[in-house]
């Protein structure tokens, strides 16, 4: 099955269910008016002289507009590019003209950014062209530029609404013709890994890499047409749109979106008005919100599931999550964007010790092994890097064979790059990733240990643990430490806490206090910026 063909036949089951409310722009749609607003807007994608397997950015936050661009891509056979809305000039050249976008549809703007102003610097030649023929030196391959949200007139570009309220019979026979000829493994997204530990790297995934997906992560939470699952997970990353929309739809449950960007207040009144049974959300987004001094007020009796994922998942917060939010079903996933994300996954039948303290057993259909330095496979207990096969694997690395070969074997295993240790029942627990582990004098350490220690601490609201370049030792511990409002701490005192605690080889030599770290926009963690930063300074 295609994705396009799965929404029709989920709209034909459930035509009156709701099916997408996005609160910030009121808009509300039932399963049977999607359908028919995806249909219209891919046959006015079509009707742009669009042709099957071209490539169309989308550069927006989370707006109603990007869910009907993912499902009509789809149907019309295009290859969505998912570009990440905290990009700056430098990073569009880079995403657009990495995979050759035809077409790019942008929302006018999000926070600070105007987005037609920063592509204006990119493609001067904007202004003086006529629509559908940019020619731009620095973008060679783009043609459409489109524009969410009220467009009007605005030099060298369409207005997306009227595209998407295309009701031409030639257009609309010609998208007919073109689902006629898809096939489950055509390429139908391209999206950018989030840039955690280097530049991102455009994962081109199939219908039934990510559709399937979708599928089975919405099973492992139990989802059916009553359920209403908050989303407030970007959906140019694969959270918010395999984890949040796919999970959705193809299960008929509601997609309800709070908002352009992440906003704790706004996530709890939208579980609250909404009545959500489910919530996403990556750590610090959860933290967030249970932190929040507005928490109280709210009344989160309806949230029942929901997913964890992104980055560890700090045990305390999982703790806090099932009592005080009420989600007793909660499941953590662990996936990365190159297998259309998700290869583990609690269950709400896992015990609830696992269901905390792992990322669960393996998803369905997918193989993994766990190997030493040497490619062995290591027995179960034992930590070692991570490898995944099945129908979740990517394509590869769009254009770009080299790195794809880096990462995917010519056995079809992926190579994530994630240390995991599986246990005898199957459990995995992710104990770092292999760029983060540290050798101090010879010890491994794994800062993600040390982080669940120090996180128990009273005074420390969030702390992160990687390693820095060391003459003596090789590299040394370095904590960098998020203090609870009105708490106090200094680097000493901490020490004293972890000695006798930890193992000396452990105990942060560096500690400094921050406010914040830098983070990707989908709130992950960029240690190597940390690393950098530190190195820097002891340099
Ligand atoms: P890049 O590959 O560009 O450096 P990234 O790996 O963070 O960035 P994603 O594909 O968005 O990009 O994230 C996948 C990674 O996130 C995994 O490889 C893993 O390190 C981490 N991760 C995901 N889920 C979990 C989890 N539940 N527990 C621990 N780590 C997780
Ligand atoms: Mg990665």
């Amino acid at each position: 099955e295609t994705i396009g063909a799965m929404l029709t036949r989920i709209a034909a089951r459930h035509p009156q269910r709701p099916a997408l409310v996005v609160r910030e722009q009121g808009v509300r749609m039932d399963y049977a008016g999607l359908d028919r607003a995806v249909d219209r807007l891919a046959a006015g994608l079509l009707g742009l002289g669009l042709e099957p397997g071209d490539r169309v950015g989308i550069w927006s936050p989370n707006r109603a507009e990007w869910v009907l661009m993912q499902f009509a891509t789809a149907r019309a056979g295009l290859i969505l590019v998912n570009i990440n809305p905290a990009y700056r000039t430098h990073e569009l050249e880079y995403a657009l003209t990495r995979v050759g976008c035809r077409a790019l549809v942008l929302a006018r703007r999000f926070k600070t950014s105007d987005y037609l102003a920063l592509l204006r610097e990119v493609a001067p030649e904007l202004d003086a062209c006529q629509p559908g023929h940019l020619a731009a030196a620095r973008l060679p391959e783009l043609r459409e530029v489109i524009v969410l949200g009220g467009g009007g007139a605005i030099a060298g570009t369409r207005d997306f609404d009227a595209i998407a309220g295309c009701d031409d019979t030639a257009s609309i026979g010609m998208l007919r013709e073109v689902e006629a000829g898809l096939r489950p493994d055509d390429a139908v997204n391209i999206q950018f890994t989030s840039g955690t530990t280097g530049a991102p790297k455009g994962a081109t995934l199939t219908h039934r890499n990510i559709l399937n997906n979708g599928r089975f992560v919405g099973e492992a939470m139990r989802l059916t047409e009553t359920d209403r699952l908050c989303i407030p997970v970007p959906f140019y990353h694969c959270f918010g749109m395999v984890l949040g929309n796919l999970a959705c739809v193809t299960h008929g449950a509601c997609m309800v979106i709070p908002g352009e960007g992440f906003d704790a207040l706004a996530t709890l009144e939208t579980v609250a008005e909404e009545r959500c049974t489910g919530l996403h959300g990556v750590p610090t987004m959860f933290i967030a919100e249970l932190e929040h001094p507005r928490f109280g007020e709210f009344d989160l009796g309806s949230l029942r599931t929901g997913i964890m994922a992104g980055s560890p998942c700090p045990v305390e917060v999982m703790r806090k999550v099932v009592e005080t939010m009420h989600m007793r079903d909660v499941t953590i996933a662990y996936g990365m964007t190159e297998t259309s994300p998700v290869s583990f996954q609690t269950t709400p039948d896992d015990p609830l010790d696992r269901r905390v303290a792992t990322v669960g057993r393996v998803h369905p259909h997918v193989e993994v092994r766990v190997v030493d330095g040497a490619g062995a496979v290591v027995p179960r207990g034992v930590a070692g890097e991570l490898h995944t096969r099945g129908y979740s694997v990517m394509q590869g690395y769009w254009n770009d064979a080299e790195r794809t070969a880096e990462v995917l074997d010519a056995d079809g295993w992926m190579h994530t790059g994630d240390l995991a240790v599986v246990d005898g029942d199957g459990y995995c627990s992710i104990v770092g990733r292999l760029k983060d582990m540290l050798i101090r004098g010879g010890e491994n350490v794994y800062p993600r240990e040390i982080e669940e220690f120090l996180y128990a601490h009273p005074a420390i609201a969030d702390v992160q643990v990687f390693g820095v370049p060391d003459a003596k030792y090789g590299e040394e511990v370095c904590a960098w430490v998020r203090l609870r409002e009105g708490a106090s701490l200094d680097a000493e005192a901490l020490r004293d806490y972890c000695r006798g605690r930890i193992a000396h080889y452990k105990i942060p030599r560096y500690v400094r206090f921050v406010d914040g770290f830098p983070m990707t926009v989908t709130g992950k963690v960029q240690k190597y910026l940390m690393r950098e930063a530190m190195a820097a300074g002891l340099a």
